[in-house]
């Protein structure tokens, strides 16, 4: 635990921090008042802001029972100071007390009419499960008389007293005070056995069977068992159980399941729990009693109708532990399991009445989706809780739009109340959330495209397109992927890499297409030979299924269930709709074939801003340009190369002007040629001897001009803005690609706007050269083919630090700038994009960086280059068109950054172009809130 300020070894401050000075400690709530409220979750955590707004605002005072919240500043107070309470907390909590007592005439420790209290924990954020609860505070040997006198029930009594020595020892005497028993010897354990014991000995099937004279015998011999146990007896003293349960509270902050739930959710130690002190109410008092759970609307598919279940004669804990089916509250509740069972509507009309009237109130006041817990004693209703309630993907989108038709909420809420992930459910088949719950993983990797999907293992990417074309389902798995292997990860369901980082040639391609997609997965071991896959103990062989979950990076054995993606995008588009009327930011997608960008368009782009010439020379149709390009690549002399070119061109052409035609009247970024060329040459001797012929060259000559253009630091050689400058002829046949295109589009009556945009630019003289070149192409093709001028934009990308400190002269050439953060990343960090995955994966863990700089921008360090280029470029030309294109162009809070910073638009791949519209409009109601 770095850093902490709460340091349990030590029980002091682990450093000389100031303590915080600390306000009022407790806050009071029941009897239509409330001193705190819903905007105060920091302090009095969830639930207890909660309870003070439905007990104490004016718009609501439900029946809550009455209790009083002690802040989250007295639990960070308990641990920088060894465990001990700030002065006068105990007045304090005696005080409330008085009043609780006072509302509900009941007195805590009297043996009369003796009042029991609930001691819950609540942080500011819901952290299910992870903290404790202690129920029935206040039985002992002198209450439990007036218990039962008040009760008319022995048996329900003694069965309280047990669940209280129960939870009590098991998290007071027990965690609390740090014991750590061995596997199955805990305290709760053995008092378990105790009752199965009696169970068993009196042939009795279930808990209920057990009358109040069998509880009594379980009661004393847990007190027995707890005094053997711990050396001291369970606390027969109101006060003394109230204050070990408080503690207990406080202490389960500091528990392994907090600690680590802390740590996956990224909730800061610092924020410390509330405890919760609430008067009992029981729901298990009889036939007349109920405890349920409920939500203000289908949290499953948004529908706008109160849903909910509940169980009569039971106490909450029943009702999670599923050992009763719990029966629907109304008709739209009933599911299949449920269907024989009577709803509260229908055995408690008027309660059933009153809570759904509560519920109609309860939303119009938070104006959004809750999550409700209630119970009815005796026939009289009580609210125990309510928090906004969680929902998937489809329902977030449903509920934002109908909140918004129903005018309870605006715009900017409806765009804040769906989350990226949420969005993304909407677009991607899913593997079954709860199937995956139930299995367990035999391989992490990192989530390179989004989804689910599962298929039988192939490990070449022939054997994926054959088996493909058998109508079998398939999951490519390789080592890692280049571009020899798209045919394969086209053909595949979803593809698997064992290295590779987030912008490694898989990650990208799979992105691009919205495809499934886990690389990186180094725990994996592929021998393409044996054509085997191991991990986790396992052997998997080809044909062996897999499923992949591409959002969270992780790898299956076998076949789990998969959910359909949402195919209802109606709703999305709507949604959508609303992003677009708030958001400032543009939105591009990366396209490269004129199918992408009429799917990026349908998705809402508003522009291609990165097509990347190059990929016409991977995939379908591919076969013919790569094959001109590659003896384009391969030829030795000026005349050679234009031979190459000019049998190279039409092909370009006709690529280029099927993309500007699909995208007529929105602008097209046109990248020219980026890779280093040797990544093109063929490896396979079939394909050597086939160019070395057209070429009419020996297959010796082919390979020495071959090893000529090996480099050993590619990324970094002879690619990008050098090719045009050592080949002034290969720019020169790009721009005439595409100024005839657009030439002919005009005459068509098709409009076209193309941004020519120059790579891995460093400096301006790079820049001045290249544009010369276009400048002079433009010229001839206006000319030539009689055109007036063609309307275009030639720009650069900032992928090198360098560029970005001298952006001020790159701004004075270039008319707009588009970051290209994958190559920015790489060189900004000395990171290869391509191996990040051999120490990605402990960095994280480790704790060494927060986030993979290639997934999200490093808006610490990275983000100052960015900073520095777009104010630089922006000096030197104030109406500069900036834009990204790395693959942080569609990630949420890249984006953001990229709004803060005055971007003119972000491109991402099609399938995360709603995901970017969404982050974008967030975004700019974020910065308006500010
Ligand atoms: C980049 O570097 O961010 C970029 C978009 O270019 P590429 O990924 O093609 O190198
Ligand atoms: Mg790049």
């Amino acid at each position: 635990m770095p850093a902490s300020v709460l340091s349990r070894k030590s029980g002091s401050p682990a450093s000389a921090a100031k303590p915080k000075k600390i306000g009022k400690m407790v806050y009071f709530f029941g009897g239509g008042k409330a001193e705190g409220d819903e905007s105060m979750k920091n302090l009095l955590g969830g639930k207890g802001a909660n309870l003070a707004e439905m007990a104490g605002h004016g718009a609501l005072r439900l029946p809550v029972p009455p209790g009083f919240t002690i802040t989250t500043e007295v639990c960070t107070y308990y641990w920088q100071n060894r465990r001990s309470y700030p002065k006068g907390l105990r007045d304090l909590v005696d005080n409330n007390l008085r009043r609780v007592e006072k509302l509900t005439g009941k007195v805590f420790g009297d043996a009369k009419n003796p009042l029991l209290v609930s001691v819950r924990s609540g942080a500011r954020k819901s952290m299910p499960g992870m903290m404790e609860t202690i129920l029935n505070v206040g039985l002992t040997e002198k209450t439990i008389p007036g218990m039962v006198e008040q009760t008319k029930n022995e048996r329900f009594v003694y069965d309280a007293y047990r669940r209280l020595i129960m939870m009590y020892s098991d998290v007071v005497m027990e965690k609390a005070a740090g014991i750590e028993p061995a596997e199955g010897m805990g305290i709760r354990k053995q008092l378990e056995g105790i009752m199965d014991e009696v169970k068993e000995r009196m042939g009795y099937k279930s808990d209920t069977d057990l009358t109040a004279q069998d509880l009594k015998v379980i009661c004393s011999r847990f007190k027995d068992k707890v005094l053997e146990t711990f050396g001291k007896p369970f606390p027969d003293e109101p006060l003394a159980q109230l204050w070990g349960s408080i503690g207990a509270v406080f202490a389960s902050w500091m528990g392994k399941r907090a600690i680590s739930y802390r740590r996956i959710e990224g909730i800061p130690e610092e924020w410390g729990t509330a405890v919760n002190v609430q008067s009992m109410v029981f729901g298990n008092m009889g036939e007349d009693s109920a405890t349920g759970v409920g939500f203000t609307r289908n949290p499953g598919t948004g529908d706008n109708h109160f849903y909910g279940e509940y169980l009569v004669n039971a106490q909450g804990e029943d009702v999670v532990a599923g050992i009763r089916t719990p029966a629907p509250i109304n008709e739209d509740s009933r599911s299949e399991q449920s269907k024989h069972l009577q709803s509260l509507q229908q055995i408690m009309p008027e309660t059933y009445e009153q809570l759904f009237d509560i519920r109609n109130r309860l939303e119009k006041h938070y104006r959004d989706m809750l999550d409700i817990e209630f119970t009815i004693e005796r026939g009289t209703l009580y609210m125990l809780q309510c928090r906004v309630g969680k929902r998937n993907g489809p329902s977030a989108v449903r509920i934002a739009l109908d909140m918004l038709q129903e005018k309870l909420i605006k715009k900017e809420e409806a765009v804040a109340r769906v989350t990226p992930a949420q969005l993304d459910e909407l677009l991607h088949p899913i593997v079954d959330p709860k199937a995956e719950a139930a299995t367990k993983p035999i391989a992490k990797g990192l989530p390179a495209g989004p989804g689910g999907a599962k298929g039988m293992i192939v490990f070449t990417a022939q054997d994926a397109v054959n088996w493909a074309k058998q109508g079998k389902k398939v999951i490519l798995v390789r080592e890692e992927t280049n571009p020899e292997d798209v045919e394969g990860m086209r053909a595949a369901q979803a593809i698997l890499t064992a290295r590779g980082g987030m912008t490694s040639h898989a990650a990208l391609v799979a992105r691009g297409w919205g495809k499934c997609c886990v690389v990186g997965c180094g725990a994996l071991e592929i021998d393409v030979h044996q054509k085997t896959v191991s991990g986790a103990g396992e052997i998997l062989r080809e044909g062996d299924w897999l499923t992949l979950n591409g959002s969270k990076g992780l790898v299956y054995k076998g076949e789990l269930p998969m959910r359909d993606a949402d195919e209802g995008n109606k709703e999305l588009s709507e949604f959508l709709k609303v992003c677009n009327a708030v958001r400032k930011l543009g939105v591009r997608a990366n396209a490269d074939t004129p199918e992408d960008a009429a799917r990026a368009r349908r998705f809402g782009a508003e522009g291609i801003g990165l097509f990347r010439i190059e990929h016409m020379f991977y995939g379908k149709g591919s076969e013919a340009p790569l094959f001109k390009l590659r003896k384009m690549i391969v030829s030795k002399t000026l005349e050679e190369r234009r031979r190459a070119l000019d049998e190279l061109f039409p092909h370009m052409k006709a690529d280029i002007k099927a993309t500007l035609k699909a995208m007529h009247d929105l602008p097209v970024t046109i990248r020219t040629i980026d890779p280093p060329l040797h990544e093109f040459v063929p490896h396979e001797a079939e394909k050597l001897k086939e160019l070395a012929q057209s070429l009419n060259i020996g297959l010796d000559e082919l390979e020495k001009r071959a090893a000529n253009l090996r480099e050993s630091n590619p990324m970094m050689g002879h690619r990008g803005v050098r090719l045009g400058i050592t080949y002034p002829e290969v720019t020169e046949m790009q721009a005439r690609a595409i100024f005839e295109s657009a030439a002919e589009l005009q005459k068509e009556g098709i409009k076209s706007l193309p941004e020519i945009m120059i790579p891995v630019v460093c400096n301006e003289a790079e820049l001045k050269h290249q544009f010369e070149l276009v400048a002079k192409v433009h010229r001839e093709v206006t000319r030539a083919m009689r055109v007036k001028a063609i309307p275009h934009l030639v720009g650069t990308m900032i992928e090198i630090p360098r560029a970005c400190l001298v952006a001020c002269k790159l701004a004075e050439v270039a008319q707009f700038f588009s970051f290209g953060t994958n190559d920015l990343t790489q060189m900004g960090f000395g990171f290869s994009r391509d191996d990040t995955g051999a120490f990605m994966g402990d960095y994280i863990e480790k704790k060494i960086l927060a986030a993979d700089p290639f997934q999200t921008i490093d808006q610490q360090g990275i983000g100052q280059l960015i900073e520095m280029g777009v104010q630089r470029g922006r000096k030197a030309r104030k109406d500069l068109k900036i834009g990204i294109c790395g693959e942080h162009g569609g990630e949420p809070a890249s984006v953001e950054f990229c709004h803060r910073t005055g971007f003119t638009y972000v491109s991402c791949s099609p399938f995360r172009v709603p995901i970017a519209i969404l982050a974008a409009a967030q975004a700019a109601t974020k910065g308006k809130k500010k």
